[in-house]
């Protein structure tokens, strides 16, 4: 699904490399989490691949189902099947949540091939969506994430995910900031759209995120590299023993 390979990448406009070499291939189906301290590249890497600017790839590659997506622009990897929940959900006054999902949704079945839906249709998607991940209605009407908890925020990126359907979803620490019933719920809604065709990489700083979502490979990323990967155990060790002590082994 995603093969990334010997990836470096420095800020654009300082001499500063952030990603140093990072390997990682997601089979189909598949869900891997990623894991490490602080500053180590990790919302990067998901930026990267998502095609946020301000960022220079200076050597590796990255393909999507084989395809190159570093050349393509942000909107053609989303068509390509790449969707990034971000750490910071953004709040965009003025555009209201249901209007920026049925435009999303067309705007992505139109680049798939497939024919608008009808805005009676969008609107029954979208209301079911939202039940099942227990999202207000009231919250469909207001500005996209304008007031919303850290936890609505949170949610509504996974709807996003949902509605959208797409192949490789990243979630970048989805759960940080979540009471315990907020992250099951996401949780809930992950485990709900997992799928042979359908890969995951969750990036979080809990272990306890990775006993709702059981992940197949936990990577451990510091300093711009993978530095161990494993099972789930992997997880367990690092909460138990912190990064400096695998660090240590390491070196
Ligand atoms: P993580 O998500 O693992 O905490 P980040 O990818 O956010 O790490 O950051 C990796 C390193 O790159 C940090 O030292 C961070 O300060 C730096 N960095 C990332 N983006 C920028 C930027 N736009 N400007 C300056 N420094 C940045
Ligand atoms: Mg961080
Ligand atoms: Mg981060």
């Amino acid at each position: 699904m995603l093969e990334i390979s010997n990836l470096h990448v420095k800020l654009a406009d300082e001499d500063k490399t952030i990603l140093k070499g990072v390997d990682l291939n997601i089979g189909a189906g598949e869900v891997h989490a990623i894991m490490g301290p602080n500053g180590s590249g990790k919302s990067t890497l998901s930026y990267v691949l998502a095609g946020k600017s301000g960022y220079d790839v200076t050597d590796g590659t990255a393909t999507l189902l084989g395809e190159d997506i570093l050349g393509m622009e942000p909107e053609e990897r989303a068509a390509a099947g790449l969707f990034l929940a971000f750490q910071y959900p953004v709040e965009i006054p003025g555009v209201g949540n249901m209007t920026f999902l049925r435009t999303a949704l067309n705007a992505q079945r139109q680049a798939r091939g497939e024919p608008e839906l009808s805005a009676g249709a969008v609107l029954k998607l979208i209301r079911a969506t939202a039940k099942d991940l227990k999202i207000d209605a009231e919250m469909l009407k207001r500005p996209v994430n304008v007031g919303f908890s850290g936890g609505e925020k949170k949610r509504n990126e996974i709807m996003q995910m949902a509605l959208l359907e797409p192949k490789m979803c990243i979630l970048d620490e989805t759960d940080s900031g979540l009471d315990v019933d907020a992250m099951k719920l996401v949780a809930d809604g992950v485990n709900a759209l997992r799928d042979k065709g359908r890969s995951f990489l969750v990036i979080t700083h809990y272990q306890r995120l990775l006993d709702h979502i059981r992940p197949d490979v936990v990577h451990i990323m510091s300093e711009g590299r993978m530095i161990a990967n494993g099972g789930p155990e992997l997880a367990i060790e690092v909460e138990t023993n912190g990064y400096a002590d695998l660090k240590l082994q390491v070196a």
